[in-house]
């Protein structure tokens, strides 16, 4: 069976529905047309995804934004992109962040919760599927995770 990326982003922002809107965040959806659906573990990748949107629900002020996009990545590709407006991690800790139980937390004003696994988990997720994941992130101005997914083409359509 295989997922609608379309289909699959919607039903993440659905599931934070409430936490969003309790913080005051837009949520934006962009999902470039005419995308193939994925052969994937529908249930792992939710987890990549609700791990990446909580990250950037924790780290994000009222009336911030957090975009959900994709976009087809060379002939083979789809990429993935949770994308917020928030605190932002100080470019030193960027190497480290995907190590288990990595945090960087104290150089923060806020405090949250979180044990420092889930993006450990999520690149383990995402290589499983054969794909990669990476983060961009600027200070005060958010930060950008990109992880990709192969697209298993038909037979017939292959060269
Ligand atoms: P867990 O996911 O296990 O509940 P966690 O959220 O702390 O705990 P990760 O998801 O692995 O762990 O994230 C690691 C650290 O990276 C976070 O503690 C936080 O410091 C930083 N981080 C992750 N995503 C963001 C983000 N969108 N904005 C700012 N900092 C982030
Ligand atoms: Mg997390």
């Amino acid at each position: 069976k295989t997922t609608s990326i379309d289909e699959m982003l919607e039903e993440v922002a659905d599931r934070f529905s409430f936490q969003l809107r309790q913080r005051h965040i837009h949520t934006v959806i962009d999902v470039q047309k005419g995308l193939d659906p994925v052969l994937i573990d529908r249930d792992k990748i939710d987890q990549v995804l609700d791990n990446l949107i909580s990250n950037s629900i924790k780290y994000t002020g009222e009336n911030g934004t957090i975009r959900l996009e994709a976009h087809k990545y060379d002939r083979d590709w789809i990429a993935v992109t949770v994308l917020d407006t928030g605190v932002g991690i100080p470019r030193k800790h960027i190497s480290r962040i995907f190590d288990r139980f990595y945090r960087v937390d104290k150089a923060r004003s806020r405090n949250v919760g979180g044990t420092g696994l889930g993006l450990s988990i999520a690149r383990e997720i995402v290589k499983a599927h054969g794909g990669s994941i990476s983060l961009e992130s600027e200070t005060n101005q958010g930060t950008k995770v990109t992880f990709t997914l192969p697209i298993h083409h038909k037979e017939s359509e292959q060269a």
